[in-house]
């Protein structure tokens, strides 16, 4: 099956000369990696690409090959062939970048969250994938396009980043066996790791000093939290990026199952964070009845009320699932 589907979307690929790379708002690295990957080497086949984010390259990923190709969209829509979305489970968290492809002959989506529910001409969504990145890579390998330094580089901090550093019960065999070929590609695997986990700047630790004071537990120490507040954020000068990954201290307690993040936002809703370390414990089904989706142990959703009502719901919501599960 995915052969045939490769083929065909390497077929638009070939056929077409205009495109649009996208991925969702507040992206992450695999967002951003898999549209640069995927960009460059559409660019390197002599294609016509643009690479557009609502958010365009976030200040921590500054460093990767040929970022400043990554801009945000354009207020003016203009004419692509074709348009396709990566790493984005609804299409409506591609936001403006959505609004500024106007016509597109072909939609692709290609994506693995498993809550993705297909939209687009051409659909590629494996959720056994760890990494949007990784099915870029098979679908560049399986259709002859170009991988070069850049390339790799690009799908390599998109798999790193959504295995949690090869961590994630999904990084398979595969998974290392396609680091293995990016790395003979060119990566600099120190140079990329030291650019992802040990560069942040002070004002991440600061927030991450003042969320850890808010950190409790329920069911037993099962289910552990911490949240943000619009007035610490402001205090803080946070940036959104700043929350990436910040809910693994939390995860990493023994003990803990579910673990929770709750971001006071400025719209009178509360983003909810949720990470699951038992199989057994699906968090995307429990954000899925809140409005929100993601994956089987990592998942997320926006919910309206106070930070008091949204924790207590969500709390409540976790506890029921979680039963005796441990
Ligand atoms: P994070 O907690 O890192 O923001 O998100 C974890 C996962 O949950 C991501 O893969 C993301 O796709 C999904 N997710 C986060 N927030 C939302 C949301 O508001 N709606 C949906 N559908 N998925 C979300
Ligand atoms: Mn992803």
């Amino acid at each position: 099956m995915s052969a045939e589907k490769f083929e065909e979307i390497g077929r638009v690929l070939r056929e077409n000369k205009t495109f649009a790379v996208l991925s969702h708002l507040r992206p992450d690295g695999d967002a951003l990696g898999s549209q640069l990957a995927l960009g460059l080497s559409l660019k390197e086949s002599g294609k016509d690409v643009r690479i557009w984010n609502e958010d365009g390259i976030l200040e921590k990923y500054n460093f990767i090959p040929n970022a400043e190709m990554l801009t945000k969209p354009p207020a003016t829509p203009q004419d692509v062939d074709v348009a396709i979305a990566l790493d984005t489970a609804i299409q409506n968290r591609l936001g403006t970048a959505f609004a500024a492809v106007r016509s597109p002959k072909v939609w692709i989506n290609i994506d693995h969250h498993p809550s993705n529910p297909g939209y687009g001409d051409l659909v590629y969504v494996d959720s056994s994938a760890p990494a949007t990145g990784q099915i870029i890579f098979e679908l560049i390998k399986n259709q002859n396009l170009p991988l070069n330094r850049a390339i790799a580089e690009n799908l390599y901090v998109a798999i790193s980043t959504d295995t949690g550093s090869f961590q994630y019960p999904n990084t398979t065999t595969r998974t290392f066996e396609i680091a293995a070929e990016l790395v003979r590609a060119g990566v600099d695997v120190g140079r990329v790791s030291q650019q992802l986990y040990e560069n942040y700047p002070r004002r991440r630790l600061e927030l991450l000093r003042e969320v850890l004071a808010t950190m409790r537990f329920d069911a037993d120490g099962r289910v552990a939290r911490f949240s943000l507040t619009r007035s610490l954020a402001d205090r803080l000068g946070v940036v959104p990026e700043d929350n990436e990954g910040l809910i693994d201290h939390i995860r990493a307690i023994r003990g803990v199952v579910v673990a929770i993040f709750f971001e006071e936002l400025a719209d009178g809703k509360v983003r909810v964070s949720m990470r699951s370390k038992n199989e057994d414990v699906d968090v995307s089904a429990i954000c899925q009845k809140f409005g929100g989706g993601g994956h089987h142990l990592a998942a997320g959703a926006r919910v309206r009320g106070s930070l008091a009502e949204v924790e207590q719901k969500i709390v409540e919501a976790v506890c029921d699932v979680i039963g005796n599960k441990s």
